[in-house]
């Protein structure tokens, strides 16, 4: 298909785009030589260490193929399966995941929440728990957020701060699924610290992939006491690598000088650039404050299906959403920016209609 889209990149999906320059140094430095397998490495140790130095804190933390391992996994280690997990209702968790938190944590189910732009409403914890407290209705355990979220806004830290104060009161665990992590540290302006460990946070799932890693995620537990076996459920959840040094070093590589901020604030800021290209266009609108990499947009079905037929993909319509989801990811330049909302601005010419603009 003949594509205009600069050098083959995509608004699809941040996970289409390659691995950065960093990590891939560190894979290939990391490719010298033999090193002790299953995490017993010298990289391992590093990268584990760079993530303390981040955080600031002691804290356990595991290498993770993907990001539905380590959400499964780290759920499962806050419940017991008689347990309840509490999430938002678009949670990657309860609709992206094909119930693998459920299967890992033995049948814990998952009760769902409302709030707009996809964040909890920190009302709404105290109406689950409250709901049920009978013997016949599985205890709410965990709280998971999501940061940031699966429309791309940031809790801030006193949203964060509300759901803290409820998890506590009713004595719920948080986990953070943090696939788009590195995006809210960069767009918020905080230090890591500020919206996880000390915003109650008890485990991180630190996001490798989108931020520009080849594959993998970070487990990182600030409470220490829950990680305990978490590498045996690792290995029976299949998510022990073998070749560890190969999922840990772009780790090193993203964190020792800043990478995975600076892929971060890139990636935010290319989505503002679009945001601010197909804002003022006819018949475009905007479904939510854009606060990290991704524009979510109502864009009418012809004008989509032309963008297509140009070449250009991304998603409309996913997990039931109306909108056109465009991620920019950390290789995303200003140019795949303008020649993107320069096609879209030639298609969404009021009057004269998509029809005749798509000859
Ligand atoms: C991408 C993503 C994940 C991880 O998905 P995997 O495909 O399992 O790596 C988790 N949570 C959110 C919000 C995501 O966008």
């Amino acid at each position: 298909m003949q594509t205009k889209a600069p050098l083959g990149r995509h608004f699809a999906s941040d996970n289409y785009a390659g691995i950065c320059p960093e990590a891939f140094a560190a894979m290939t430095q990391a490719n010298r030589g033999h090193e002790v397998s299953y995490g017993e490495d010298t990289w391992t140790a590093k990268a584990a260490d760079l993530i303390r130095e981040v955080f600031e804190t002691e804290c356990e933390v595991f290498f993770v193929f993907n990001g539905t391992s380590a959400n499964s996994l780290s759920l499962a280690s806050l419940c017991q399966s008689y347990h309840s997990i509490l999430c938002h209702e678009i949670a990657h968790v309860e609709g992206s995941e094909c119930g693998a938190p459920e299967f890992f944590a033995n049948g814990t189910k998952v009760l769902l929440l409302p709030g707009a732009d996809g964040k909890i409403d920190h009302k709404s914890i105290e109406r689950a728990v409250n709901r049920r407290a009978d013997i016949h209705f599985p205890k709410a355990r965990a709280l998971s957020l999501t940061q940031v979220t699966e429309v791309g806004t940031a809790y801030s830290l006193d949203e964060l701060g509300a759901l803290a104060n409820a998890a506590r009161h009713f004595n719920l665990r948080i986990q953070m699924d943090g696939a788009r992590f590195a995006n809210a540290v960069a767009s918020l302006g905080v230090a890591p610290k500020q919206i996880t460990w000390q915003a109650g946070v008890d485990v991180l799932c630190f996001g490798g992939s989108k931020n520009g890693i080849a594959l993998g995620e970070a487990v990182v537990f600030f409470n220490r006491e829950l990680a305990q076996e978490f590498d045996y459920r690792c290995k029976q959840g299949g998510q022990l690598a073998s070749k560890m040094r190969f999922l840990s070093a772009p780790w090193v590589g993203m964190l020792q000088d800043g990478a995975w901020l600076r892929h971060a604030a890139h990636s935010n800021a290319m989505a503002k650039r679009l945001e601010a290209a197909i804002r003022p266009l006819p018949g475009i609108r905007i479904s939510y404050p854009v606060q990290s990499n991704a524009v979510f947009a109502k864009i009418p079905d012809a004008v989509v299906g032309e963008m297509h037929r140009r070449g250009w993909r991304f998603y409309t319509r996913i997990g039931g959403w109306e909108e056109s989801r465009l991620m920019c990811s950390w290789d995303t330049t200003p140019e795949d920016v303008d020649a993107f909302a320069a096609d879209l601005r030639e298609l969404s010419v009021p009057d004269q209609g998509v029809g005749a603009q798509a000859k």
